[in-house]
């Protein structure tokens, strides 16, 4: 980890005091649902949908059981319900089958329904592993930033992890989608308020707004 990136992540944190999950969940199998339940939706949203959801279902089995169309209604706010229903029915299929919830990376990967990034989040934030997940604001906080010059998340989620010690990983995830929530948002990022100006590229090649 260079002086620079270590400058960055330094900064990141002073700014980002609170960078943490923000999605309630009682076990590692919750917050995969809640995961599969945020793509495209708020964490704000999601903590409101998986209060009411855990009443009715909370483990494998429980929704296994429990009929798509409930499913799909008790989901309904969060947008996609059809493939997040979808997507937890199969997980929580491939759970049962499996004899239970993995506690590796490989292991979450493998489960039906569950992609790269959202088993490295339950690895990291249920099980500490080190793991950077890499959402649209990963993305694209880090190829601005120019921690990562990639055109997948696949891509910026190796040189992250070349990039910066494997300990920091977990925290980075959490640090970088906090920045592109609350300052370097998508269409108007608010340079002025931000502390990284004198190590981020796009900055630096006059792209701020
Ligand atoms: S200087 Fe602007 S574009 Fe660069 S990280 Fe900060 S908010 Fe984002």
């Amino acid at each position: 980890m260079n002086a620079q990136n270590e400058k960055i992540y330094r900064l990141l944190g002073e700014m980002h005091k609170d960078a943490d999950c923000e999605l309630d969940f009682g076990s590692p199998f919750q917050l995969l649902v809640a995961v599969i339940l945020s793509a495209q939706c708020t964490d704000k949203r999601v903590n409101m949908i998986t209060e009411e959801l855990f009443k009715h279902a909370s483990t494998p089995e429980d929704f296994v059981a429990m009929p798509v169309e409930e499913l799909e209604k008790l989901i309904f706010s969060c947008g996609f319900y059809h493939n997040k229903a979808r997507a937890i029915k199969e997980a929580s299929a491939s759970i049962v089958e499996g004899g239970g919830m993995p506690t590796d990376r490989e292991g979450l990967m493998k489960l039906r329904g569950v992609g790269r990034k959202t088993a490295n989040v339950v690895y990291a934030v249920a099980y500490g592993g080190n793991a950077i997940a890499v959402d649209t604001h990963v993305f694209r906080v880090s190829n601005r930033l120019g921690i990562a010059s990639a055109k997948t998340p696949e891509e910026t989620e190796r040189q992250l992890m070349a990039a910066f010690d494997e300990d920091k990983w977990g925290h980075l995830h959490h640090l970088l989608i906090f920045h592109g929530r609350y300052t370097c948002h998508s269409q108007k990022p608010d340079c002025a308020a931000c502390l990284l100006k004198e190590e981020c590229n796009y900055y630096k090649n006059g792209q701020k707004v």
